[in-house]
């Protein structure tokens, strides 16, 4: 696991990081909790916390705390508060800011051991249930939820001046491919499809039944215009076979450019819109939306070679 040691007595810090590191656990110490507090904004993979409340100025507790907001976040981290002294009123109030344990210094080996086997079982059922309530289960690519949530957290980070591009996919004729080879086949039809969107962009979701959504960061419009042709030559081309029969598919897709003051629904919904005229226009095609002063203007960029 990877733990984030906060405590500000040099002998209690280097003997726990000692019987921590023994255990090939990874330890990030730190003595002081705003460097901590740092560290662990920045870190996303922290998977236990261990926190002195013999900081000065309850910052221990403050660490508790703010650690807890972050894991209601992320999802996953167990905090473990510490304290040379021990009665009802610390022990209550450590939980109450978001500890999930409580242990008494000095902290004896075993012990901690033992709680860290704890922390561990349950930091790795709440990062099953985190992959479990993001992902869809056919593909393993983000649901839609967590798409959204995603892309919503990527707007927001990438600022006005870093361009954001969404692609929008979707299978043509698939309830043909259902109707004729059945829904097992259709299944695998999906699965391939999925397979082929993650290889443009790790953001990437799966929004309904064979409609799919991929996020291009830091690239132009014409840039995602080619990864979302590169996307739709790799399915035309990706033969599924299915008992003695072989299956061709194709996508229709639409891309649009991020503007500032959208949300994700109106970045979407504009992809959205570039790809009903792909759909419209023949299918197996690629259709850009270029919008300027609120004109809509689609255009057809790469379409299968005939
Ligand atoms: P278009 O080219 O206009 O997109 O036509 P289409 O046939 O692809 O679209 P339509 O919306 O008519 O049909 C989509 C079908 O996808 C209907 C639904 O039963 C099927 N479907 C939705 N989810 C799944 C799934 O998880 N597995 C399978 N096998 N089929 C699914
Ligand atoms: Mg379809
Ligand atoms: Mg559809």
């Amino acid at each position: 696991m990877r733990i984030l040691l906060v405590e500000d007595n040099n002998e209690d810090r280097e003997a726990i990081s000692s019987i921590l590191e023994k255990r090939n656990e990874t330890v990030f110490a730190f003595s002081q909790s705003d460097s901590a507090w740092e560290f662990v904004q920045k870190t996303p993979d922290i998977d236990v916390v261990i926190v002195s409340l013999n900081l000065a100025d309850s910052e221990g507790l403050d660490i508790c705390w703010n650690c807890r907001i972050l894991a209601a976040q992320r999802k996953t981290m167990y905090v473990v508060a510490i304290s040379e002294h021990v009665n009802a009123h610390i022990l209550v109030e450590a939980l109450d800011s978001g500890a999930d344990d409580f242990l008494h210094k000095p902290l004896q080996e075993d012990i901690l051991l033992a709680r860290l086997r704890v922390a561990e079982r349950v930091v790795t059922l709440q990062k099953q249930l985190v992959q479990l309530a993001n992902h869809d289960s056919l593909t393993n690519l983000y649901n839609r939820r967590a798409f959204l949530e995603k892309t919503h957290a990527l707007i927001e980070k990438q600022g006005e001046d870093n361009p954001i591009c969404a692609i929008m996919f979707d299978i043509d004729h698939f309830k043909s491919v259902n109707d004729r080879f059945g829904h097992d086949v259709g299944d695998e039809v999906i699965r391939t499809v999925a397979r082929i969107a993650q290889t443009e962009s790790k953001l990437s979701g799966r929004l309904g039944g064979e409609e799919f959504a991929i996020i291009i960061p830091d690239h132009s419009l014409y840039d995602a215009a080619c990864s979302a042709n590169r996307i739709r030559e790799e399915i035309e081309s990706t033969p599924i076979i299915a008992g003695n029969n072989t299956i061709e598919i194709t996508s229709s897709f639409g891309v649009a450019l991020y503007h500032p003051g959208d949300d994700v629904d109106a970045l979407l919904k504009r992809a959205d819109t570039a790809l009903y005229h792909s759909k419209r226009n023949g299918r197996n095609r690629v259709t850009v939306e270029r919008s300027k002063s609120k004109r809509l203007a689609m255009q057809t960029y790469c379409v299968a070679a005939q």
